[in-house]
């Protein structure tokens, strides 16, 4: 039988980094065994879902490159893939079980009868866990008198409204659309007795299940949206790669057995990638190891897709991508990079009309004795200078030095934050060569009058 796997988001928020790793290692398992990766959007709740949830989700998938065979905007012989639409198919299984007198009403809601024996889930990552329904629903924790209290331990699958629950809808279409995988978050794990029991009310076969540990905040806590790098459309508003947020969602809670740490590609993934490298732990997210990940693949993109990805970034920040100087100035900020956006920072400098000044640099420099003049002579001699180039321009600048009988590097913090703006950023005297002889020495004599008459 083909390998099926699907992703069925619930459009009721943004897509989190836990759902995208879902979605991932669900494409990964599909596509490793020559399968189909489906995509199902699960809006029963139609107070909380939302068509803008939907889109975020939808292009989050996109942007990781995670499309799916078949599912919404995709179509298929599954459909449709909007549970909202699928009312005629959820009546015809609740007819199945209302034949086999497995259902009943109670106060308008209608309750599953949940069979009196082991249901044993045979997950491949969490092992197996063993649970009788009709035990463990006998009770339930009563939170005002904080004491076990007597429960009904027949599910609810229909609320008053006719409206279905999730257990049911979430079956019956596992069923109807052929998944042979369950791949889903461990949340999911305690539910899947329930599943399970539904599935042999169905005379189904059971899927595979295999629940991903969570992924928990370096404190141990869960992670919530709030979380700095909980949301992928985050990702791509601050520059991150999808093929470097592939490969870190990859390694939280899955190694290929190595140490190996950098996959720049879902391919390269997908030739490693199986179940059985998944931890049974839960896994920790390490935002910094994230951002290092994306800089190491900045550091390794082609020169000219380097330019294409970084060109709507620069863009934003008022930079004209076809400047002849941008090509080099890509190359300049790549190395001290971690995001896109981060680039764009480090190369503003190099083609502002209007060069803002971080006040915390300037105070660094203009607190030193003599400092005009040190100002005065770097104007001087870069002015002077014939040859605007890398060797020429730090001869300049030793030549400033020697003019005052002090050292190179004492010139070359002022000059640094008279002509760029700031303390930090790439490499000074290439920046200094594609900021221009012009305009650099215009700069540092506006800081002179600026910040030090
Ligand atoms: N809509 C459910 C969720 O977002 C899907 C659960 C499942 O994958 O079975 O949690």
């Amino acid at each position: 039988m083909p390998v099926r796997t699907r992703f069925a988001p619930s459009p009721t928020g943004f897509l989190h980094i836990g759902g995208a790793r879902t979605a991932l290692y669900n494409w990964l398992y599909a596509k490793k065994h020559g399968g189909e990766f489906v995509l199902r959007v699960e809006d029963t709740d139609a107070a909380r879902s939302t068509d803008e949830s939907q889109s975020i989700i939808l292009d989050g998938l996109r942007w990781l490159g995670l499309e799916w065979d078949e599912g919404p905007e995709a179509g298929g012989d599954h459909g449709p893939y909007y549970q909202s639409q699928r009312g005629e198919i959820y009546e015809r299984y609740f007819e199945k079980l209302k034949e086999k007198d497995l259902v009943y009403e109670d106060n308008g809601a209608v309750r599953f009868r949940v069979p009196d024996k082991e249901i044993v889930v045979d997950d491949q990552i969490c092992g197996q866990v063993t649970v009788n329904l009709k035990e463990t629903g006998s009770t339930r924790w009563d939170a005002e008198a904080k004491k076990e209290v007597e429960a009904n331990p027949d599910i609810v699958i229909r609320r008053p409204d006719g409206s279905f629950i999730f257990h049911f809808v979430n079956v019956v279409d596992d069923i109807e659309m052929g998944i042979t995988h369950v791949i889903r978050g461990e949340d999911h794990l305690s539910n899947t007795p329930k599943h399970i029991a539904l599935y042999e009310a169905f005379g189904a076969d059971l899927p595979t299940f295999a629940h991903i540990p969570l992924n928990l905040n370096k404190d141990g806590s869960k992670m919530s949206k709030r979380d700095q790098g909980a949301l992928i459309h985050e990702y791509i508003e601050n520059g991150f790669l999808p093929e470097a947020v592939n490969n870190y969602m990859a390694l939280i809670g899955w190694s290929s057995g190595g140490d190996r740490e950098l996959y720049f590609s879902l391919d390269e993934i997908l030739a490693d990638f199986d179940l059985s490298g998944v931890n049974a732990s839960n896994s920790k997210f390490d935002y910094d190891k994230c951002k290092w990940m994306n800089a190491e693949h900045i550091k390794a993109l082609p020169a000219d897709k380097f330019k294409e990805v970084s060109s709507s970034f620069i863009e934003k920040a008022g930079i004209d991508p076809t400047d002849a100087r941008v090509p080099a100035s890509l190359e300049l900020a790549r190395e001290r990079s971690e995001t896109l956006a981060d680039i764009a920072k480090i190369i503003t400098p190099i083609f502002t009309d209007e060069l803002a000044y971080d006040q915390p640099s300037v105070d660094k420099v203009t607190g030193k004795d003599g400092i005009s003049t040190v100002v005065t002579a770097l104007a001087d001699h870069l002015e002077k200078n014939s040859e605007w180039k890398g060797d020429a321009i730090k001869a300049s600048i030793q030549a400033a030095a020697d003019s005052l009988g002090q050292k190179m590097g004492a010139f070359m913090l002022p000059c640094r934050v008279a002509a760029t703006g700031s303390t930090a950023g790439a490499d000074l005297v290439p920046m200094l060569e594609l900021i221009g002889q012009k305009r650099v020495v215009e700069r540092i004599r506006n800081f002179g009058t600026t910040f030090l008459s």
